[in-house]
């Protein structure tokens, strides 16, 4: 009896309505902002982790959502340069113009790897301000829970305290949960990678994990078979271990490249339901270091 209570006062929520609509351009930062802000926010992502969060399209639906927005957390570093710039000049909502409150790229609030400042984008999609996919090393992600933490409290100041309560409770439950990650992904130190996309350098960083190869010859374009065969060639006698994809990558290159090489081709979600087991921020660490140790045996 005392359990169902308590089960009735977490579902019901105090008032009908949700005080922050967060806008996020990649589902791990609506997962966070969920996380901060439970029954307070209805977050709402423009991708899935099925979608390459690269390229898709600024519809009329995802207008409308960030007309309506209170905040919009991007991962930004230019990961979203093909579709968000769009989006929010159709949306005109002047609350979440960058360099407004109301707007957050996440990746600012970490240290970002490979910052090139080369803008010539004939050799691909080369991120010029740095690898955006930042969400792979969980202790970027506790950078961006203070900061989104903080942005969620002064946006919706009568809350205030109910976010810095929930977000002391995540940060608590999040070191705890890194320091069970790091000591199981311990056999991963000196793994050496061949990936997709160069999506993994902080969570190879954060590891001790090696990336060798990527099997897009150029940043952002598919895999050639000129370089596929390269890389046959190139690792027939070993010199890697496993071939590291997304599951919205195409599955092909990996595949072929395992079948003539015998190394171990392993899918992981790069965010919140990208695998079955990926339901939440804590669940896409667990795949991930779950899949990779499988791929090490
Ligand atoms: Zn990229």
């Amino acid at each position: 009896m005392r359990y169902l209570y308590a089960v009735l006062l977490i579902v019901v929520p105090l008032s009908g309505q949700a005080e922050l609509r967060v806008f996020s351009c990649e589902p791990e930062w609506a997962a966070l902002a969920e996380e901060i802000g439970g029954d307070l926010v209805d977050a709402y992502s423009a991708t899935t982790a099925l979608q390459d969060p690269h390229y898709i399209q600024a519809r009329p639906s995802l207008i409308a959502k960030v007309r309506r927005a209170n905040l919009v957390v991007c991962s930004g570093a230019q990961l979203e340069i093909g579709w968000l710039p769009a989006l929010l000049q159709k949306a005109n909502n002047r609350n979440v113009r960058p360099g407004s409150r109301g707007f957050m790229e996440a990746s600012s609030f970490v240290l970002r790897i490979d910052v090139t400042g080369n803008v010539d984008r004939a050799q691909g999609d080369i991120h010029p301000l740095g690898n955006p996919h930042v969400q792979t090393d969980p202790h970027n992600v506790a950078a961006i829970a203070d900061a989104l933490a903080e942005r969620m409290a002064e946006l919706d100041s009568e809350n205030a305290s109910v976010y810095e309560s929930r977000h002391q409770d995540f940060a608590a439950r999040w070191q705890t949960a890194i320091s069970d990650w790091e000591t199981r992904a311990t056999p991963l130190r000196g793994m050496r990678a061949i990936t997709h996309h160069k999506s993994w350098v902080y969570l190879e960083r954060w590891l001790g994990i090696e990336e060798v190869e990527n099997l897009e010859a150029v940043p952002g374009l598919p895999p050639s078979a000129t370089h596929l065969s390269k890389l046959t060639r190139e690792f027939a006698d070993g010199g890697a271990d496993v071939i590291i994809r997304s599951p919205y990558q195409d599955e092909k290159p990996s595949k072929w490249l395992e079948e003539r090489t015998g190394i171990t081709a392993v899918v992981l979600p790069l965010s919140v339901g990208g695998t079955d087991g990926a339901t939440d921020l804590f669940g896409l660490f667990d795949e991930i270091v779950n899949r990779l140790l499988g791929a090490a045996q």
